[in-house]
């Protein structure tokens, strides 16, 4: 495994700890007694319902090959594989990796995917798709333009990704969200502005294509497709 320092270093601890717990329920099927991990459940199924039929667009060239990075539970690696996909599945968290493994397990795609324990920064490779949801939203600016710009270089297709974008209400709700008790607080979210995500991609080859805020109780993030700016006239966003 890569050696990864400070922040990274942090939420791999805390998504290894008590973060695996708290996200592996929410993602699983277990009842959910708080309505605000019950919301975030919801929003994140509508999220990736989302980001599913917009896929749905896309025919797989024969042998395609995707990237969930930060793959978490696997549940959106498991909707590439159903998809036709040889997917990679990474993700920076051991425990996470293990779940994954046995979610495509259960669903019996266990042998479309290849899994990695560490950084998506690391990956190597080209892929037809890539999908790296609820994983930058963890990121302050800097890192996320790296992360993105790298996650940019890893498709020839598209990349699918969500982010935290900033409005002044989604801030004030952040700050009020900040001042729950500990047992409800969320993990800490970083939110960038819409225009500093089209530049970041833009500069790193891709148009954004289309992008669709997902706003459900306490989950808020925006779903973007972008794809490579060459070789498509599509996309004005
Ligand atoms: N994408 C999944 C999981 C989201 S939770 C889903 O939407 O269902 C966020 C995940 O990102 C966690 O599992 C965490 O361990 C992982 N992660 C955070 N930073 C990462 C990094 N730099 N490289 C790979 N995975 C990372």
């Amino acid at each position: 495994m890569t050696e990864v320092y400070g922040h990274k270093a942090s939420l791999r601890a805390y998504f290894d700890g008590n973060g695996f717990e708290r996200w592996a329920a929410i993602y699983g099927e277990v009842a959910l007694p708080s309505r605000i991990r019950r919301s975030i459940r919801e929003g994140h199924a509508q999220m990736l319902a989302q980001a599913g039929a917009w896929l749905d667009e896309h025919t797989p060239p024969t042998g395609a090959r995707a990237l969930d990075a930060g793959c978490g539970t696997g549940l959106f690696t498991v909707m590439l594989a159903q998809r036709g996909y040889d997917v990679t599945a990474i993700d920076i968290a051991p425990r996470m990796v293990s779940e994954s493994a046995q979610t495509a397990q259960d669903a019996g795609v266990r042998e479309r995917v290849t899994f990695q324990t560490g950084d998506l920064e690391t990956v190597g490779g080209v892929y037809d798709v890539v999908g790296c949801f609820d994983v930058l939203v963890h990121y302050p600016a800097p890192a996320f333009a790296e992360m993105a710009t790298k996650l940019a270089s890893l498709s020839r297709g598209p990349l699918l990704l969500t982010y935290a974008r900033w409005t002044r209400p989604l801030a004030a709700l952040h700050w009020i969200g900040g001042r729950f008790p500990k047992g409800e607080r969320r993990t800490e979210i970083q939110m960038i502005p819409d225009d500093f995500v089209t530049r970041t991609l833009a500069n790193a080859g891709m148009r954004v294509h289309r992008r669709t805020p997902i706003d459900h109780g306490f989950y808020h993030v925006t779903l973007l497709e972008a794809r490579p700016a060459s070789g498509s006239a599509e996309g004005t966003q």
